[in-house]
């Protein structure tokens, strides 16, 4: 038996963050991870394998459509899938390496296999028992399952065998337009497959601000994704190696059927807790399988605390991370702290859709008076440059006081350019402040402070 003073269970973003913030912090600390590698979902099949997946056939889409416009003439390339797979799964293993690296230069004990929490204080790893004065609980998420559907990670999959198909299939159906159902529906159309989007709702991912989710469709549609919304997917048959997906359009209950060679259930997530001995503890619980948290992340048994996929929140790696670095400045008797009003969502297909703060709905729906700045990447000369001038920037900012209070972006890095709106208002920026920051020409960020000008006098380019 290894006594410590805190255990993480999972070493995911959360847990393996916290994990190593403890021990910069001077705590003696293990993280217990049953994967053969650390990362978590993120690093292994979530976050970076997709990326990988998105890069490559970004780059396939540019040969395609803009080389020769450039003067880049030549065949186009052809697709080796398997060597695809190999440089994704490249990606995965320095990532994952990465992190047993930074484990063993902050000493962070891997106590290799699946845990569970005997009694406060105690953790069983296998045959042993290891003692912590905490207890982390960071243990993640799982594909949530749809009635009438059944994965074999085969014809039917998760993002897990979205991520590593054994070809390229000729047809997709993607249940669910959320962000993990588009940004790989984006990678096979990409590849050639005809990619069909089954939503239950009347919009694609939502809770977005909904004027950037219309010309997000739209884009989509451009690039030959298909939708069919407010439909609900009653089941999938798969006979031969191929899928029928049965669903029900809301609007009048007719009942319809789409044949596909793999269908993708992209229909969120829920907490992994099981067989963590929870409820033997008397942990309390949310729906789903959610832990319970007090506003310093400790669940109700005093010295077990949660964080990341297991609680609630965005489903975000960068959330979990933040976490992750909270409870060790907690567990170090410091102020650990998670502004969750600034945290950013970023969708990374092309374009990239970022947002942060609040959408223009929710604005309207707390009766907040309000000032939008929009600017086009069309009159962004750098974006023009590279074929991304579709898409825009769009600040909103209190209307007397002009601080800003969110940011909602699609186009060219999108996902990047929010941070200076998260920064902006981390510092309780108004859209002023932006507009009068010197940016850079020509650069893609030149859209953000144009934004910011057209809350007050006017962009200049518009
Ligand atoms: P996880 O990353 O799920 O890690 C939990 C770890 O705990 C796992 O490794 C698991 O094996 C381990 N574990 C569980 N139970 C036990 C146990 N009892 N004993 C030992 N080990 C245990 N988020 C983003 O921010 N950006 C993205 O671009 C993005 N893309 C995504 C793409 C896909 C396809 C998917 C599926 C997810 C994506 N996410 C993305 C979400 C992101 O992966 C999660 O929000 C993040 O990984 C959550 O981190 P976590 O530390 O809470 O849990």
């Amino acid at each position: 038996m290894a006594s410590f003073d805190v255990i993480v269970i999972g070493a995911g973003p959360g847990g393996y963050v916290c994990a190593i913030r403890c021990a910069q912090l001077g705590l003696k600390v293990a993280c217990v991870e049953g994967r053969e590698t650390l990362g978590g979902t993120c690093l292994n099949i979530g976050c970076i394998p997709s990326k990988a997946l998105l890069n490559a056939t970004h780059h396939l889409h540019e040969a395609e459509h803009n080389f020769a416009k450039m003067g880049l003439k030549g065949k186009a390339p052809t697709v080796d899938w398997a060597q695809m797979l190999a440089y994704k799964q490249d990606v995965v293993d320095g990532n994952t390496k990465g992190i047993e690296f930074l484990f063993k230069k902050n000493k962070v004990t891997w106590l290799k296999g699946w845990g569970s929490i005997v009694e406060p204080g105690k953790v069983k790893v296998g045959d042993e028992v290891h003692e912590a004065k905490s207890i982390v609980i960071a243990t993640g998420s799982e594909p949530a399952s749809l009635p009438g559907v059944e994965v074999d990670e085969q014809t039917v999959v998760t993002s897990t065998g979205a991520l590593s198909l054994g070809k390229i299939p000729k047809s997709l159906v993607v249940i669910g337009a959320g962000v993990i159902g588009l940004e790989m529906g984006s990678v096979y159309a990409r590849l050639g497959a005809k990619v069909t989007v089954v939503e239950y709702l009347d919009a694609i991912t939502p809770g977005m601000d909904g004027e950037v989710v219309k010309a997000f469709q739209k884009m989509l549609v451009k690039q030959g994704l298909e939708f069919i919304m407010g439909a609900a997917v009653q089941k999938v048959d798969v006979a031969k190696g191929k899928a029928t997906v049965t669903y029900k359009l809301r609007k009048d209950d007719s009942e319809a059927t789409l044949e596909a060679d793999t269908v993708l259930v992209a229909t969120g997530r829920k907490p992994y807790t099981a067989g963590l001995g929870l409820e033997a503890l008397g942990v309390e619980m949310l729906p789903r399988g959610m832990v319970r948290i007090d506003d310093h992340f400790q669940t109700s048994v005093k010295g077990i605390y949660a964080l990341g996929d297991a609680v609630p929140g965005p489903m975000l790696a960068h959330k979990a991370e933040d976490e992750g670095m909270a409870v060790a400045e907690i567990l170090a008797g410091k102020h650990g702290h998670v502004n969750y009003g600034v945290i950013p969502g970023v969708i990374y297909t092309s374009p990239e859709v970022a947002s942060v703060g609040q959408t223009e709905e929710q604005l309207k729906e707390a009766g907040r008076a309000y000032k939008v700045g929009k600017f086009p990447f069309m009159g962004n000369a750098r974006a023009k440059a590279v074929f991304m001038g579709e898409g825009f920037v769009k600040i909103l900012a209190d209307k007397d006081t002009d601080r800003v209070l969110g940011c909602h972006i699609i186009g060219p890095a999108a996902g990047d350019l929010i941070h200076e709106i998260c920064v902006a208002m981390e510092f309780g920026a108004s859209a002023q402040d932006v507009a009068l920051t010197c940016h850079a020409h020509p650069t893609f960020s030149e859209a953000v402070r144009e934004a910011a000008l057209a809350c007050g006098d006017g962009a200049i380019h518009a």
